[in-house]
């Protein structure tokens, strides 16, 4: 994620990754970390000698820099796993927090409210940091298979892409456009959200499709109220034939459970009946200002709410159908004989890494 450019290493012993890197990576290491699923948390430190003269020297400078932003009250935790380092973390905590407050005026110490910790590691060599940050936590990126995500350029598919990563999936995502119908600007803000979707699972593989001459055949030849369903029963046999290649064992959405008619339990079960493939729904239980909040969190909030039309305004019945039964979908979606007009839009499909 950092690049074959970058000069970081990173060191794994029990317990803890170390990522050594020169100060002007600091910023690029912290917002890959700030993105990484799978960790608690992370801290910037420097080694210093294993002394306690140096390490209390380090605690002291970490109290500065405290100080300067303001901070009044803090408390040292200590952790010596090395234990022939000669002063046990009782001690350490005790001669450390005196030092602090002896050389910082107006630096207190609050054993059960601090507003920052400053921590001692001593390991293999000591380290002494404040301001830990929390991580995504989660699951490592990677460890729980890979997932297709029916991504379209709205404000619910990204978080849902996002919550699987943080189960650890490896996210692929599909997105149906209709152009010329829909504009050029609509597939590149798609684009773009796959971006930052990605920036939270390694990366991340966007196939497009030009899904144009199935919506056209769903509205010439179905009834208006069935359109929706029948294009998101369209979309959901092209993702699977997608993930069939792509070896992705289940497919994900966005949809939440009665936000449009599309999505009541009928209706959704429509759009799943012609797949074998499991349809994870992570936000099936979310309020819309539940998700909208996680969206502005992992920064795709902004890019979401551009004005760009998705294909799915080509219909919007003016009475949908609220309650789809599930033969009745498909005796329609048969005779609309879409099949050799799926496989046209999947052999031309794009693919964008
Ligand atoms: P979102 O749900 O992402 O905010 P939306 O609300 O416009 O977008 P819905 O109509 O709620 O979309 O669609 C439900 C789900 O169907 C989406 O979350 C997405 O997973 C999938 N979907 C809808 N349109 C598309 C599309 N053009 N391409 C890929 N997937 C789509
Ligand atoms: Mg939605």
């Amino acid at each position: 994620m950092l690049g074959p450019e970058s000069d970081a290493k990173l060191k794994t012993t029990d317990g803890r990754f170390y990522i050594e890197a020169s100060e002007e990576k600091s910023e690029t290491i912290e917002s890959v970390l700030s993105r990484l699923t799978g960790i608690s948390g992370w801290a910037k430190t420097a080694a210093c000698p294993k002394t306690i003269e140096d390490v209390l020297h380090a605690c002291i400078k970490e109290g500065r820099k405290l100080s300067n932003m303001g901070v009044k009250t803090f408390k040292i935790e200590a952790r010596r796993t090395d234990k022939s380092f000669p002063v046990n973390s009782y001690e350490i905590c005790c001669q450390a927090g005196d030092a602090v407050c002896e050389t910082i005026g107006g630096l207190k110490v609050d054993i059960h409210n601090p507003q920052d910790i400053i921590k001692v590691e001593i390991r293999e060599k000591a380290y002494v940091y404040s301001g830990s940050k929390k991580g995504l936590g989660g699951l490592p990126a990677g460890s729980a298979g890979r997932g297709l995500l029916l991504l379209s350029g709205g404000i619910d598919s990204p978080v849902a892409g996002f919550l699987m990563a943080c189960r650890g999936m490896n996210i692929d995502a599909i997105h149906f456009h209709a152009y010329p119908y829909t504009s050029l600007e609509a597939k590149q803000k798609v684009m773009r959200l796959a971006g930052i979707t990605g920036s939270y699972c390694m990366g991340i593989r966007l196939y497009i499709l030009n899904f144009i001459k199935v919506q056209m055949r769903i509205k010439e030849r179905a009834p208006p109220p069935w359109t929706t369903i029948l294009l998101r029963m369209a979309m959901m046999e092209a993702a699977e034939k997608t993930a069939d290649k792509t070896k992705s064992k289940c497919l994900i959405t966005g949809e939440s459970l009665s936000q449009v008619a599309s999505q009541t339990i009928e209706n959704l079960n429509c759009t799943q009946s012609r797949i074998k493939l499991p349809v994870l729904r992570p936000l099936i239980g979310f309020s819309k200002e539940d998700i909208i909040l996680k969206a502005k969190k992992i920064g795709t909030f902004e890019t979401s709410i551009e004005p760009y039309e998705d294909c799915c305004v080509l219909f919007t019945p003016p009475h949908p159908v609220l309650h789809g039964n599930v033969t009745e979908a498909n005796t329609i979606y048969e005779t609309l004989e879409l099949e050799p007009l799926i496989d046209e839009a999947l052999q031309n499909q794009e693919l964008v890494k």
